[in-house]
C-alpha cells in the first residue's frame, strides 16, 4: 500500500488540483513527502511585542498590539494610498498600503484590537509600517507562547494565486497531522542514540512548527546531519565499491626514466608540497587499486611537473600516459614545457589537438598502438574513439571543471583495466565543497609556491586615478616589463563591452603612442590564428601591452609580464579575478595587480575587491567567494556534477556538520564496508532509494 507520504499533493485537504499544479510547476512539489521536505528559508520570532516608542533602526521586524483610530485614502492615481493611524495605548504611527486598498478598506475595523507586524521604515523623522502583516489579536493570542513563524519561499506566480507562505504553512500542518506516527525512521536507532538526535518525525514537525528556538535548532541539526551524512555515505560507498570492482595497474618500479630525469634533468629543487604529492600518488599506484585523485594547486604551483614525473614512472613500468587540457593554447603550453623539461631523455612525447595535421595524426595513432609513443598531450581530441592506446596506465586531466563528468569516464575505457586518473585544478574549491563535489576522489593539495616568487602586490584604484595608473605602467615598461590590461566581456552585454574594449584600446594608444610603445589586442571574436599571432607578438616581447578580454584567463605563460591591470573589476567574480592575477608573478620580478573600478560600488563588489587586496591565497579566496555567492554559483560546481540540491544544509555555513557527517560515514564503512550488518539495514535501504532518485550520480566517477 502506498504510504500517505507518497500520496499526490492534490488529494491533501485544502489543496485541490489547481494549486497542486502550481506547486508542482513552481516548487516541484508533487507528493506529501515533497511538501514536508520543503523547508522554511527563515523564521521570525513572534514572541516579543514592542511599543511604538521602542522602534529604532536596529530592529529588522517589529510586532505591536493596538487599535486603528482612523483609516483614509489619500492622493490620486498612482500616488493613491491608504493610511491608517495605529495607536498602541501610548503613541501613534502610520500604517500605509499602496496596493490592495479596496481589500484593506473592506476588512479592517476601527477600534478593534490588532497585532501588526513588519519592517519599520523612517520617513521625515517618523516611523511607518508599509504593507504590514495584520491579524486580529485573538488569533495571535491563540498561538502558543514562544511562537516562531516560519517563512517559505514562494514565486510571483504563486503569490498572484494566493499561494503565499502562510498557505504553505497551513498545508504543512494538514500534512503533518495526517502523517502522525506514519513516518518511518531514516537513520539507524544506534546512530540516533549515539549522536543524541531527535527522531525524524519530531524533526519534521519542529522544522515547520518550532515552539521555541531550541527545538528548532535540534530539528535543524538532525535534518542537516542526515542530509550531509547520506551524501557522504553514498560517495564513500561508491568509492569502496569501485575500488573493489576494479583492480588498479601497479607501478612497481621507479626506473631509469624517472631517475635520469630526477637526478640529471630537474632544473630546480622540488617544493615540499610537490614531493608530498608525488609520494601520495606513488602510494596509490602501488596499492593495486585504481587511483582517482584530485590535485588542487594554485596557478603556478607546479602541477605540470608532478604530472610529468608520474608519467615517467608509468613509463618505467611499461605504461603509456596522456595529459588532456581544455584549450589548444594550454595543451601546446604543456607540450612545450614537457619537451623542454625532458630534454634529450629517450621519451617520445606528441601533441594531438584539433589542428594536428592528418599525416601527423596517422603517425600518432600508429605509435599509440605499437607502444612507441609514451606520452600524448592534447585537447578533447584525445577522447575520440579512434585514439587507442596499447597500454594506457595514467591519465592526467587539467582544469577538470572544464570537462564534463562523462569525459572523465570516457578515459577509463581506454584500457582493459582502467588507468589511474589524476585530475588537476587551479580553481581551488573550499574543503567543504570538495568533499561534496569530488567526495569520491582522494584529494591532494599543493599549498606552496616554488621559492623565490615574490607575492604579487595588489592595489585598488578608482577610475579617476588613470593618470597615476599610466605613470605606473610607463615606469614598469621602462624597467623592461610587460603589461596585461583585461576588460570584461560577457554575452549579455557583449556589444557594450566590446565598445569599452575598443575605447580602452584607443585610450591606451593615445597614452602610449607608437613607435615608442606597441600594443597587442586579443579577444574572443578574433580568428584563432590571428589571436595566436597577437599573443605570440606579446610573448616575444614585440609589444609591451596586451589588451585582452578574459581569453587569457587560462592561457599564456609570459614570465616577463609583471603587471595585470583589470578594468571594471566589480564585474568579475572572485575566482576569475584570482585566475587573472595568476597570469603575473611568474618570473623573479616584483609583480603587481591593479584593480580598476568605478567609485560607486555595491557592498558585495567592495568585499570582493577588499578580499583580492588582502590575500593571494586561492583557498582563502575560494572560501570568501562561497560566502559571498553561495556554493551553487561557484565555478566548478555546475558542470562537475553537484547533481543534488541541498534542502536544508548550506555548504558555506555547515562545514562542521559536514565534516562530522563524513567522519561518521567513514567510520561506519570501515567497520562494515558493504553495509551488511543488521544494524545498518536502514542505511543501505536509504542509499538504494537515493540512487534510484539520482540515476546519474553513479556515473560521476
Ligand atoms: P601550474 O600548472 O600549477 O599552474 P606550472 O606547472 O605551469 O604550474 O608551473 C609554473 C612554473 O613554475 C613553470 O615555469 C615551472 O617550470 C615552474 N616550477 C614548477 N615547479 C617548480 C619548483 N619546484 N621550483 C621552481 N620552479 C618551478
Ligand atoms: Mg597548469
Amino acid at each position: 500500500m502506498a504510504s500517505i507520504l507518497e500520496q499526490e499533493i492534490k488529494f491533501l485537504p485544502g489543496v485541490g488540483p489547481k494549486r497542486a499544479a502550481i506547486l508542482a510547476q513552481e516548487l516541484k512539489i508533487n507528493t506529501v513527502a515533497e511538501l514536508i521536505y520543503y523547508f522554511p528559508y527563515k523564521y521570525i520570532d513572534r514572541t516579543k511585542f514592542y511599543k511604538i516608542r521602542e522602534i529604532n533602526e536596529t530592529l529588522p521586524f517589529i510586532q505591536i498590539k493596538g487599535v486603528i483610530n482612523t483609516l483614509e485614502i489619500i492622493g490620486e492615481g498612482r500616488a493613491q494610498r491608504m493610511v491608517a493611524n495605529f495607536y498602541d495605548g501610548e503613541n501613534q504611527m502610520e500604517l500605509v498600503w499602496f496596493r490592495g486598498i479596496k481589500f484593506v478598506k473592506s476588512t479592517l475595523k476601527k477600534n478593534f484590537l490588532y497585532v501588526i507586524f513588519g519592517k519599520p521604515t523612517e520617513f521625515n523623522g517618523k516611523w511607518k509600517l508599509v504593507h504590514p502583516e495584520i491579524e486580529e489579536a485573538t488569533e495571535v493570542a491563540e498561538k502558543k507562547e514562544g511562537y516562531i513563524q516560519p517563512y517559505y519561499n514562494t514565486s510571483e506566480k504563486m503569490k498572484s494565486n494566493f499561494l503565499v507562505s502562510k498557505t504553505i504553512q497551513k498545508f504543512q500542518f494538514t500534512a503533518l497531522q495526517l502523517c502522525k506516527d506514519k513516518i518511518t525512521e531514516t537513520l539507524p536507532p544506534w546512530l540516533i542514540g549515539q549522536l543524541n538526535l531527535v527522531p525524524i518525525e519530531t524533526a519534521l514537525f519542529n522544522i515547520h512548527f518550532p515552539v521555541d528556538p531550541q527545538t528548532l535548532r535540534k530539528a535543524e541539526y538532525r535534518l542537516k546531519f542526515e542530509e550531509l551524512f547520506y551524501i557522504q555515505l553514498k560517495l564513500l560507498h561508491l568509492k569502496h565499491e569501485r575500488q573493489n570492482k576494479f583492480k588498479g595497474q601497479i607501478f612497481k618500479e621507479v626506473g631509469s626514466h624517472f631517475n635520469d630525469f630526477f637526478y640529471h634533468h630537474l632544473p630546480f629543487e622540488l617544493t615540499g608540497a610537490q614531493k608530498r604529492v608525488v609520494k601520495e600518488i606513488r602510494k596509490d599506484t602501488l596499492a593495486g587499486k585504481q587511483m582517482n585523485r584530485l590535485l588542487q594547486g594554485d596557478v603556478g604551483s607546479g602541477k605540470t611537473m608532478v604530472a610529468l614525473m608520474i608519467s615517467l614512472i608509468a613509463m618505467d613500468n611499461g605504461f603509456q600516459s596522456c595529459m588532456m587540457a581544455p584549450t589548444e593554447i594550454l595543451a601546446q603550453q604543456h607540450y612545450q614545457s614537457v619537451v623542454r623539461l625532458i630534454g634529450d631523455l629517450p621519451v617520445n612525447v606528441k601533441l594531438l589537438t584539433g589542428s594536428t595535421k592528418k599525416s601527423e595524426r596517422l603517425i600518432i595513432h600508429q605509435q599509440l598502438l605499437d607502444g612507441t609513443l609514451h606520452l600524448l598531450i592534447g585537447t578533447h581530441a584525445l577522447l575520440e574513439d579512434i585514439v587507442e592506446f596499447k597500454n594506457l596506465g595514467m591519465v592526467v586531466i587539467d582544469e577538470q571543471h572544464r570537462f564534463g563528468v562523462m569525459q572523465r569516464a570516457k578515459m577509463w575505457r581506454k584500457n582493459y583495466l582502467p588507468p589511474h586518473i589524476l585530475v588537476m585544478t587551479a580553481t581551488p574549491i573550499p574543503r567543504t565543497l570538495a568533499m561534496t563535489v569530488y567526495g569520491d576522489l582522494d584529494v591532494s593539495v599543493i599549498d606552496e609556491l616554488p621559492p623565490g616568487r615574490k607575492p604579487i602586490r595588489t592595489f585598488h584604484y578608482y577610475d579617476n586615478h588613470r593618470i597615476e595608473l599610466n605613470n605606473f605602467i610607463r615606469k614598469e615598461i621602462a624597467l623592461g616589463r610587460q603589461i596585461y590590461v583585461v576588460f570584461p566581456l560577457i554575452k549579455e552585454s557583449e556589444k557594450l563591452d566590446f565598445k569599452n574594449l575598443e575605447e580602452g584600446f584607443e585610450q591606451l594608444r593615445i597614452a602610449f603612442p607608437s613607435p615608442q610603445y606597441n600594443i597587442s589586442m586579443v579577444h574572443g571574436k578574433m580568428k584563432p590564428a590571428a589571436k595566436e599571432a597577437e599573443m605570440q607578438r606579446f610573448k616575444n616581447g614585440e609589444t609591451q601591452i596586451l589588451v585582452a578580454t578574459t581569453v587569457i584567463e587560462v592561457g599564456v605563460d609570459v614570465p616577463n609580464a609583471s603587471v595585470m591591470v583589470i578594468e571594471s573589476t566589480e564585474r568579475f567574480g572572485l575566482s576569475q579575478l584570482h585566475q587573472l592575477r595568476g597570469r603575473v608573478g611568474r618570473g623573479a620580478d616584483q609583480s603587481y595587480c591593479i584593480l580598476m573600478s568605478s567609485v560607486k560600488l555595491s557592498h558585495e563588489s567592495r568585499q570582493r575587491i577588499e578580499t583580492m587586496v588582502a590575500t593571494n591565497d586561492g583557498f582563502e579566496i575560494a572560501e570568501a567567494d562561497m560566502r559571498l555567492r553561495g556554493p551553487g554559483d561557484l565555478e566548478g560546481t555546475q558542470q562537475s556534477g553537484l547533481a543534488f540540491d541541498l534542502r536544508i544544509s548550506n555548504l558555506a555555513k555547515d562545514g562542521q556538520i559536514l565534516q562530522y557527517a563524513r567522519d561518521k560515514a567513514e567510520e561506519i564503512l570501515a567497520k562494515d564496508p558493504f553495509l551488511q550488518n543488521n544494524e545498518n539495514n536502514i542505511l543501505i535501504q536509504q542509499l538504494l532509494a537515493l540512487r534510484k532518485n539520482h540515476l546519474n550520480w553513479g556515473a560521476i566517477s
